[in-house]
């Protein structure tokens, strides 16, 4: 079984938070295309056809790529594996990218899943975040998609910036419950080293709010969308019943993944592969016949059990503490774990229930990037 992540790093332009690998300069779409093929067909040359379970086209926005595009890469994917309606094909999507015509185009090619880049109904907050896409865009964007019969929609919402009072994001999340939708991200806006953002707050602008008003607009938020039907079961992700992200619940469990394109990461065999992030570089090693990787990480049993723990832990349903001792319980490090899970259960930021060990809320999903560093 496979799950496959395919990398588009192209926007309409770049937002002034963002810090992934993408750019606006659009000239390489279509060799990028031909380059991310090469890629699969040189790494995939062996080993039979698999079944994908998911296929997610991340970024970026894929949606920018257009249907002939996207066809191109999927059947092509559908050589090396087994792509079938039971498979969940996510799409990352821009508002501004989606209209009725185009979500029936995605849904015959299969995509079955949209993730629609929302990020807030309030045209005030758009303008902030310098998104090139409306509230009544957003708005739009689901009913289309939902009329073209997705019925896996999941969008992103971000919370936590300037502009957005205490209520504005409870706001935002009573207009996400009234519209069809199944799944809900939700992120504290991160002030990331080098980005515009970072500059303007270096430069005594405000960008982001208080760590306590975050904190306060994310117990809310959790309150608020468990009330109305959403299950919270990863940090910062919500679901109806049986709409959780299997691909993400995927990485959590520690499963292996294929990462195809510019910087995409892979897991297979223990070892985490991280794909080149320059273009020039992924495309030059192609043209050679090269693989674009620049590191190859082998884990070993101690750094794989730390990893599958701290992934495990921002489950909220957590993880099974008899399985995972009877797995790494003879490691001298699982000892050391141990007494560092029985502090932070002695000081209630861990928990320990029906044989689970989990985060507790809200301490210690708060509290949690200082609790993996101390696991790791
Ligand atoms: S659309 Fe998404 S990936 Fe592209 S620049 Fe904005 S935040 Fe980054």
């Amino acid at each position: 079984m496979s799950y496959i992540y395919i990398h588009i790093p192209f926007c309409r332009k770049k937002c002034p938070y963002c810090n992934f690998v993408s750019s606006a300069n659009k000239d390489n779409t279509d060799n990028y295309i031909e380059l991310l093929k090469t890629e699969i067909a040189i790494r995939k040359n062996s080993g039979g056809k698999t079944y994908a379970k998911t296929c997610y086209f991340g970024g970026g926005t894929p949606s920018l790529m257009g249907i002939d595009r996207l066809n191109n890469v999927i059947s092509y994917l559908r050589r090396f594996f087994h792509i079938d309606q039971t498979s969940e094909i996510t799409l990352e999507a821009n508002p501004s990218d989606l209209n009725p015509v185009f979500l029936s185009e995605l849904k015959s090619i299969g995509i079955n899943r949209i993730s629609i880049g929302v990020q807030s109904f309030k045209n005030k907050d758009l303008e902030f975040l310098q998104r090139t896409h409306t509230a009544s865009d957003a708005k739009e964007a689901i009913v289309d998609a939902h009329k073209a019969g997705f019925d896996n929609i999941s969008i992103d919402l971000i919370y936590g910036f300037r502009s957005q009072t205490k209520t504005g994001f409870i706001d935002n999340l009573k207009m996400a419950i009234s519209l069809p939708i199944t799944h809900i991200s939700i992120y504290a806006l991160s002030v990331e080293e080098g980005t515009p953002f970072y500059y303007r707050q270096k430069n005594g602008k405000k960008i982001s709010v208080s760590d306590e008003l975050a904190a306060e607009i994310y117990i809310n938020s959790v309150n608020f969308l468990k009330k109305n039907g959403f299950d919270h079961y990863e940090i910062s992700n919500f679901a109806k019943k049986d709409y959780q992200s299997k691909h993400n619940i995927n990485y959590w469990k520690e499963g292996e993944y294929w990462g195809f394109g510019l910087s995409a990461s892979s897991y297979l065999k223990n070892e985490r592969i991280k794909n080149l992030e320059r273009y020039i570089h992924y495309a030059g090693k192609l043209s050679n016949g090269e693989l674009p990787i620049e590191s190859i990480e082998r884990l070993s049993r101690d750094e794989k059990m730390s990893e599958e723990l701290i992934l495990a832990l921002r489950l909220i349903k957590g993880i099974n503490w008899s399985e995972f001792k009877n797995k790494y319980g003879n490691l001298k490090e699982f000892g050391i774990i141990e007494d560092k899970i029985e502090q932070w259960i002695s000081i209630k930021m861990l928990k320990m229930e029906n044989g689970y060990l989990s985060l507790s809320f809200p301490k210690g999903i708060l509290l949690s990037n200082e609790i993996f560093s101390d696991l790791l």
